[in-house]
């Protein structure tokens, strides 16, 4: 479908373009945002395309589409992010497939994540340097939290954030990089901002009680409707579905 793969090309080009504006209002270079092409909306067919644009980034919410997603593209050099809930039974399953789970958004998941056993293989001098090779890596983990407040959003409390980052330590081998949130849906693009302000502070703040081995680097942050807000306001990561995908079906 040449009709498709144009189509997809251009509208991969506009949104990296907004990327590199909005890094350059932020004083950063593009390379510091990692796009993040969330395919939920479209066929498998239709994410080959995203990829084979060179969007190989790509995000599902749902752990059970991300399986099917990935199996379907498994020939392609894919980095597969989960953006939405993980169901504690869908943690093992979902683990080797990942390079990164955004959505870490309980306590009880956490404990789930610890006790699956995939993460105790990466203790440091447990296992043969062999066997180190061949182990697969233990995907990056982020701490949803809810900036917003809004009751129907799931993630941590900034309280509850702020204890899980104080706990890590008892969470050894979790490889906890940063924070994610969901703009509140209420308030256009200025409350958008102000929750995404409230992220990077809340992250700021928490650096300075991590222990030394966590680096909170990663802020994933902002939408179709709000990405270069997000950007502005200091993500390192945007999650971008609708844009990609218009003109499309
Ligand atoms: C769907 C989804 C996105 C992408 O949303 P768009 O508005 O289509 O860009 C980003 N993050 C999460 C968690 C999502 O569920």
């Amino acid at each position: 479908m040449p009709n498709l793969s144009a189509r997809i090309a251009e509208n991969l080009a506009t949104v990296r373009g907004r990327i590199a504006e909005a890094a350059a209002r932020s004083g950063r270079p593009a390379g510091a945002i990692t796009l993040v092409g969330v395919s939920k909306y479209v066929s498998a067919e239709v994410t080959r395309a995203l990829v084979e644009a060179g969007c190989c980034d790509l995000g599902e919410s749902r752990p059970q589409s991300l399986w099917d997603k990935a199996a379907a593209l498994a020939d392609l050099p894919v980095r597969w992010h989960l953006v939405g809930h993980l169901q504690r039974n869908k943690v093992r399953r979902t683990l080797p497939l990942v390079a990164m789970i955004h959505s870490i958004d309980s306590r009880r998941l956490l404990d789930e994540l610890k006790g699956s056993g995939v993460f105790d293989s990466a203790l440091p001098g447990q296992s043969s340097p062999a066997v180190e090779e061949q182990r697969l890596p233990t995907p990056l983990i982020l701490l949803e939290v809810n900036v917003s407040g809004e009751e129907a959003k799931g993630g941590f409390t900034p309280q509850e954030a702020e204890q899980v980052i104080a706990e890590l330590p008892g969470y050894r081998h979790l490889r906890v990089c940063g924070l994610m949130c969901m703009a509140a849906l209420e308030g256009g693009l200025a409350a958008a901002r102000r929750d995404f302000a409230a992220l990077r502070a809340l992250r700021d703040r928490l650096r300075g009680l991590a222990p030394p081995q966590i680096v909170l680097d990663t802020l994933s942050m902002g939408m179709s409707g709000d990405f270069p807000v997000a950007i502005e306001e200091g993500a390192t990561i945007v999650r971008v579905g609708s844009a990609l995908f218009e003109g499309i079906e």
